[in-house]
Protein backbone atom coordinates (compact mmCIF):
# COMPACT_ATOMS: atom_id res chain seq x y z
CA UNK A 1 0.00 0.00 0.00
CA UNK A 2 2.58 2.52 1.17
CA UNK A 3 4.09 2.04 -2.44
CA UNK A 4 0.97 2.69 -4.09
CA UNK A 5 0.22 5.22 -1.94
CA UNK A 6 3.47 6.98 -3.26
CA UNK A 7 3.02 6.72 -6.85
CA UNK A 8 -1.03 8.32 -6.29
CA UNK A 9 1.55 11.40 -4.63
CA UNK A 10 3.45 11.75 -8.16
CA UNK A 11 0.86 11.19 -10.24
CA UNK A 12 0.27 13.53 -12.89
CA UNK A 13 -1.82 11.63 -15.12
CA UNK A 14 -4.39 14.71 -15.91
CA UNK A 15 -3.63 17.68 -17.92
CA UNK A 16 -5.49 20.65 -17.38
CA UNK A 17 -6.24 20.48 -14.02
CA UNK A 18 -6.56 24.35 -12.90
CA UNK A 19 -4.83 24.22 -9.81
CA UNK A 20 -2.40 21.18 -10.81
CA UNK A 21 -2.54 17.58 -9.18
CA UNK A 22 -2.67 17.46 -5.37
CA UNK A 23 -3.99 13.99 -5.33
CA UNK A 24 -6.16 13.89 -1.80
CA UNK A 25 -6.44 10.23 -0.72
CA UNK A 26 -6.25 8.61 3.01
CA UNK A 27 -5.84 5.08 2.74
CA UNK A 28 -4.13 2.25 4.47
CA UNK A 29 -3.90 -2.01 4.43
CA UNK A 30 -6.12 -2.11 7.56
CA UNK A 31 -8.75 0.54 6.62
CA UNK A 32 -12.29 -1.05 7.20
CA UNK A 33 -14.34 2.06 7.01
CA UNK A 34 -13.80 3.23 2.92
CA UNK A 35 -15.80 6.83 2.58
CA UNK A 36 -16.22 6.57 -1.83
CA UNK A 37 -16.93 10.59 -2.44
CA UNK A 38 -16.32 12.35 -5.51
CA UNK A 39 -13.49 14.80 -5.59
CA UNK A 40 -11.86 17.57 -3.61
CA UNK A 41 -13.26 21.49 -4.17
CA UNK A 42 -11.07 23.89 -4.32
CA UNK A 43 -10.73 24.61 -0.64
CA UNK A 44 -10.16 21.33 0.30
CA UNK A 45 -7.21 21.14 -2.38
CA UNK A 46 -5.77 24.19 -0.71
CA UNK A 47 -5.80 22.73 2.93
CA UNK A 48 -4.85 19.72 1.80
CA UNK A 49 -7.17 17.96 4.23
CA UNK A 50 -10.68 16.14 2.78
CA UNK A 51 -13.75 16.90 4.51
CA UNK A 52 -12.24 19.76 7.16
CA UNK A 53 -15.65 21.54 6.65
CA UNK A 54 -19.16 21.89 7.24
CA UNK A 55 -19.76 18.85 5.10
CA UNK A 56 -16.83 16.99 7.10
CA UNK A 57 -18.32 18.02 10.47
CA UNK A 58 -21.51 16.62 9.29
CA UNK A 59 -20.30 13.79 8.10
CA UNK A 60 -18.53 12.77 11.27
CA UNK A 61 -21.35 13.65 12.99
CA UNK A 62 -23.94 11.18 11.17
CA UNK A 63 -21.14 8.78 11.31
CA UNK A 64 -19.94 8.90 15.32
CA UNK A 65 -16.93 9.56 14.43
CA UNK A 66 -14.17 12.03 16.19
CA UNK A 67 -11.81 13.37 13.73
CA UNK A 68 -9.19 11.73 15.28
CA UNK A 69 -10.89 8.21 14.20
CA UNK A 70 -11.96 9.69 11.06
CA UNK A 71 -8.25 10.90 10.02
CA UNK A 72 -7.13 7.46 11.16
CA UNK A 73 -5.87 5.84 7.35
CA UNK A 74 -5.52 2.20 9.71
CA UNK A 75 -9.43 2.77 10.28
CA UNK A 76 -10.92 5.27 7.37
CA UNK A 77 -9.84 5.14 4.02
CA UNK A 78 -11.25 8.57 2.24
CA UNK A 79 -10.80 7.66 -1.69
CA UNK A 80 -12.68 10.34 -3.74
CA UNK A 81 -13.74 9.19 -7.38
CA UNK A 82 -11.24 11.68 -8.69
CA UNK A 83 -8.04 13.05 -6.23
CA UNK A 84 -7.05 16.42 -7.35
CA UNK A 85 -9.69 18.95 -7.32
CA UNK A 86 -10.99 18.63 -11.14
CA UNK A 87 -12.08 22.42 -11.74
CA UNK A 88 -15.35 24.38 -11.40
CA UNK A 89 -17.85 25.51 -14.42
CA UNK A 90 -20.79 27.26 -14.78
CA UNK A 91 -22.79 25.03 -12.84
CA UNK A 92 -20.57 24.26 -9.85
CA UNK A 93 -17.31 22.00 -9.60
CA UNK A 94 -16.82 19.73 -12.48
CA UNK A 95 -16.95 15.92 -12.25
CA UNK A 96 -14.38 14.02 -10.91
CA UNK A 97 -11.47 13.18 -13.61
CA UNK A 98 -12.47 10.17 -16.02
CA UNK A 99 -8.75 9.50 -15.82
CA UNK A 100 -8.68 8.71 -12.02
CA UNK A 101 -10.63 5.80 -11.09
CA UNK A 102 -9.78 3.79 -14.23
CA UNK A 103 -5.98 4.48 -13.05
CA UNK A 104 -5.87 3.89 -9.10
CA UNK A 105 -9.34 2.85 -7.84
CA UNK A 106 -9.21 -0.47 -8.22
CA UNK A 107 -5.08 -0.75 -7.43
CA UNK A 108 -6.08 0.87 -4.20
CA UNK A 109 -9.25 -1.39 -3.26
CA UNK A 110 -7.34 -4.68 -3.94
CA UNK A 111 -4.96 -3.11 -1.45
CA UNK A 112 -7.68 -2.87 1.73
CA UNK A 113 -8.54 -6.23 2.12
CA UNK A 114 -10.27 -5.57 5.30
CA UNK A 115 -13.15 -2.94 4.42
CA UNK A 116 -16.28 -3.99 5.84
CA UNK A 117 -17.79 -1.04 4.72
CA UNK A 118 -18.12 1.22 2.24
CA UNK A 119 -20.02 4.32 2.19
CA UNK A 120 -21.04 5.52 -1.09
CA UNK A 121 -21.76 9.42 -1.89
CA UNK A 122 -22.65 11.01 -4.80
CA UNK A 123 -23.76 9.75 -8.18
CA UNK A 124 -20.07 9.07 -9.75
CA UNK A 125 -19.65 7.07 -6.34
CA UNK A 126 -22.92 5.11 -6.53
CA UNK A 127 -21.85 4.41 -10.87
CA UNK A 128 -18.49 2.99 -9.72
CA UNK A 129 -19.85 0.54 -6.64
CA UNK A 130 -23.27 -0.13 -7.51
CA UNK A 131 -23.67 0.25 -11.16
CA UNK A 132 -26.92 -1.98 -11.18
CA UNK A 133 -28.27 1.17 -8.80
CA UNK A 134 -27.26 4.30 -10.46
CA UNK A 135 -30.64 4.85 -11.77
CA UNK A 136 -32.40 5.17 -8.66
CA UNK A 137 -33.18 7.67 -6.55
CA UNK A 138 -31.23 8.77 -3.10
CA UNK A 139 -33.92 8.57 -1.09
CA UNK A 140 -34.70 4.57 -2.30
CA UNK A 141 -30.77 4.14 -2.11
CA UNK A 142 -30.40 5.70 1.55
CA UNK A 143 -32.81 3.45 3.27
CA UNK A 144 -32.59 0.40 0.74
CA UNK A 145 -32.19 -3.17 2.24
CA UNK A 146 -31.38 -4.76 -1.05
CA UNK A 147 -27.86 -3.51 -1.47
CA UNK A 148 -25.00 -5.80 -1.67
CA UNK A 149 -23.77 -6.43 1.71
CA UNK A 150 -21.18 -3.79 3.40
CA UNK A 151 -22.51 -1.17 1.21
CA UNK A 152 -24.64 2.15 2.05
CA UNK A 153 -25.41 5.04 -0.02
CA UNK A 154 -25.61 7.86 1.91
CA UNK A 155 -26.51 11.93 0.61
CA UNK A 156 -23.46 14.14 0.34
CA UNK A 157 -23.55 15.90 3.67
CA UNK A 158 -23.16 19.26 2.37
CA UNK A 159 -25.74 21.99 3.44
CA UNK A 160 -26.31 22.04 0.17
CA UNK A 161 -28.41 19.18 0.72
CA UNK A 162 -30.61 20.66 4.02
CA UNK A 163 -33.69 20.32 2.14
CA UNK A 164 -33.26 16.93 0.84
CA UNK A 165 -32.72 16.69 4.79
CA UNK A 166 -35.66 18.25 5.57
CA UNK A 167 -37.48 16.56 3.57
CA UNK A 168 -36.28 13.34 4.60
CA UNK A 169 -36.23 13.08 8.33
CA UNK A 170 -36.21 9.32 8.55
CA UNK A 171 -32.78 9.01 6.93
CA UNK A 172 -31.76 11.05 10.29
CA UNK A 173 -34.22 9.42 12.30
CA UNK A 174 -33.91 5.63 11.32
CA UNK A 175 -31.20 5.26 9.03
CA UNK A 176 -28.08 7.01 11.19
CA UNK A 177 -28.52 5.50 14.24
CA UNK A 178 -27.95 1.56 12.88
CA UNK A 179 -25.40 3.61 10.84
CA UNK A 180 -23.17 4.17 13.96
CA UNK A 181 -24.21 1.19 15.50
CA UNK A 182 -22.64 -0.64 12.81
CA UNK A 183 -19.70 1.78 12.53
CA UNK A 184 -19.25 1.16 15.80
CA UNK A 185 -18.28 -2.13 15.86
CA UNK A 186 -16.25 -2.25 13.35
CA UNK A 187 -13.08 -1.51 15.17
CA UNK A 188 -13.28 -3.32 18.31
CA UNK A 189 -10.98 -6.26 17.80
CA UNK A 190 -7.94 -3.26 16.39
CA UNK A 191 -5.07 -2.19 18.06
CA UNK A 192 -5.23 1.58 18.37
CA UNK A 193 -2.79 3.58 15.70
CA UNK A 194 -1.97 7.19 15.35
CA UNK A 195 -0.49 6.76 12.04
CA UNK A 196 -2.32 9.71 9.39
CA UNK A 197 -1.16 9.55 6.21
CA UNK A 198 -3.17 11.74 4.07
CA UNK A 199 -1.30 12.20 0.50
S1 LIG B 1 -7.04 13.26 -10.58
FE1 LIG B 1 -6.16 11.20 -10.21
S2 LIG B 1 -5.34 10.58 -12.24
FE2 LIG B 1 -5.64 12.82 -12.30
S3 LIG B 1 -3.64 13.70 -11.69
FE3 LIG B 1 -4.92 13.53 -9.83
S4 LIG B 1 -4.34 11.54 -8.96
FE4 LIG B 1 -3.66 11.52 -11.09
Amino acid sequence: MEQLLTKVRACTLCKGLPLGPRPLVQASATSRLLIAGQAPGRATHIKGIPFDDASGRRLRAWLGLAPDVFYDPAKVAILPMGFCFPGSGAGGDLPPRAECAPQWRRPLLDAMPDVALTLVIGRYALAWHLPAARKRSLADLAQAVDLPQGVVVLPHPSPRNNRWLAQNPWFEARVLPKLRETIASLWVDLPQSDGRTIC
